[in-house]
């Protein structure tokens, strides 16, 4: 199938609307009214089709999606699972869709009722004394979090310059590190895939800022050291930072505020249920124990005698870090989905979160070698190293998976593990969807034997082949006119 793009279908003359003279509105003529500098001197260049085309073009664009609510999405780290339609119905009612964040507080009392259970709800999951749910996205949390946590030394007078971060942490948290401006030491991992306790005792020093650490790890696995680990960085009187963006595989169970962690963030996005990928809109709440409290962004949700009230009155805050109070439309979804399912509901969704992960390792354990044998929680790491050395990569099984009717996990990360194949199969999954995609995982393999031709040149059933992906990187060609000068 090859799709035309909409510029190809284009027309001269062609409309999708015509309007008549109005004799009611008086013709005015752009020079009358814009300063000559602002006048365009060139056509605008859009495509001229009709009405009929448009709708088509999209929709037919449309059917090449592959997303959540077509199928198996098990894309490591990621949560992408399938997200309840009553959050949507929730955020598209008038009093959330039709409200404008300049309007009085007196007048949008519901919303912010909504918005205050909602950090009611996310601080009795993490264990925090206090929640901002005004970062866009989980890396913006971490970024907001480290904030804090320099703002609170600064203010004590001390002066610490490192943050510690595991090897098997989330690519984003060294990153915020290094853009906090705090050097960054990196802490291995020991044989079981957890933090080598020797190690960051022999790490952590009076320069430490503090620990971000990724739980589960990316592995997927829960760090049987924690309380051993965040009283080391307590001691050497660091802070301690959580990356909660996987809460999903220990929601119900345990809180990062019991396990002795400061800050934390969540990434509503994935855990709380708002479809996400390309890139938003997302909500990266952070929590914090008090003594982080006055750093937090401003405004905050206050109550007072005439109900609930943003306070932009914040003497020690570390300013605003988002335009006006957040991606509204995913609290409302979070909000949504946490009353929606309930305590007993959400034990469920991490409970399942992790019996799907175990029972696809499980299942996958024949064909396809795990680096750990060890439980893990809501996803897992294969190394497909055995594979490569009979003669396909991982990128070749993850392209070939598409050809099943699937969305193909995460590769080559986390780096700790070779020819690595992130699986996350999400709590959403039935053991049909997991067992048919045992069954193409375990046909892959023998493929690699029988006819390695198959993965090397897969995907076959797409639009769209394999990329060139180091040009598509470096040397995008993104627009129409692009493509007409240099395709
Ligand atoms: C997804 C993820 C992040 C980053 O979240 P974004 O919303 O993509 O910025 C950070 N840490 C972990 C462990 C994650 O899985």
């Amino acid at each position: 199938m090859d799709v035309p793009v909409i510029f190809e279908r284009s027309r001269p003359g062609r409309r999708g609307v015509r309007f008549d003279a109005h004799h009611d509105v008086p013709d005015v003529r752009l020079e009358d009214v814009l300063p000559s500098h602002l006048i365009r001197s060139t056509p605008l260049g859009l495509p001229e089709v009709a009405e009929n085309d448009v709708v088509r073009h999209y929709t037919e664009l449309s059917t090449l999606n592959y997303g959540v609510d077509t199928g198996f999405y098990p894309l490591g780290s990621c949560t992408m699972k399938y997200n309840p339609k009553i959050n949507d119905w929730a955020a598209s009612l008038p009093g959330f869709a039709d409200v404008h964040p300049l309007q009085p507080d007196s007048t949008v009392q519901g919303l912010l009722k909504v918005l205050h259970a909602l950090e009611e709800g996310l601080k009795e999951i993490s264990g925090m004394d206090a929640v901002s749910l005004q970062p866009a996205a989980g890396a913006h949390g971490e970024l907001t979090g480290i904030l804090m946590i320099k703002a609170y030394l600064k203010d004590r007078g001390e002066n610490r310059t490192t943050i510690l971060v595991p090897d098997s942490a989330h690519g984003t948290n060294p990153a915020t590190a290094a853009m906090a401006g705090f050097q960054v030491k990196v802490v291995p991992s020991n044989d079981r895939g957890g933090v080598d306790v020797a190690a960051l005792r022999s790490l952590v020093d009076a320069n430490t800022a503090g620990l971000m650490l990724t739980n589960p790890n990316t592995l997927g696995l829960f760090e049987e050291d924690i309380v051993e680990i965040a009283d080391i960085v307590h001691q050497a009187g660091g802070l301690l930072y959580y990356d909660g963006a996987n809460a999903n595989a220990i929601m119900g169970r345990v809180r990062p505020g019991d396990m002795g962690f400061d800050v934390v963030h969540l990434n509503l996005h994935k855990t709380f249920s708002t479809p996400h990928g390309g890139g938003g809109p997302g909500s990266g709440p952070v929590g914090v124990k008090k003594a982080l409290e006055p750093y937090l962004p401003y405004p905050r949700l206050m109550s007072g005698d005439d109900g609930l009230h943003w306070d932009y009155n914040r003497g020690k805050s570390i300013g605003k870090v988002r335009s006006f109070f957040g991606n509204v439309g995913v609290l409302v979804r979070a909000y949504a989905y946490l009353r929606s399912h309930g305590a007993e509901g959400l034990k469920a969704v991490s409970e399942t979160a992790v019996l799907n992960a175990n029972y696809l390792r499980q299942q996958l354990s024949d064909a396809y070698h795990t680096p750990y044998q060890r439980t893990v929680k809501h996803e897992f790491v294969l190394s497909l190293t055995p594979q490569k050395n009979r003669g396909a990569r991982a990128l070749d099984v993850a392209k070939r998976i598409i050809d099943y009717g699937f969305y193909p996990p995460t590769v080559y990360f986390p780096l700790v593990v070779e020819e690595a194949l992130m699986v996350e199969p999400t709590e959403t999954e039935s053991k049909e969807t997991l067992d048919r995609f045992v069954e193409a995982m375990q046909a892959i393999n023998r493929e690699i034997d029988e006819s390695p031709e198959l993965l090397h040149e897969a995907p076959h059933q797409t639009v769209v082949r394999r990329f060139d992906e180091a040009t598509a990187a470096r040397h995008p060609i993104l627009t129409w006119t692009q493509l007409q000068q240099e395709g």
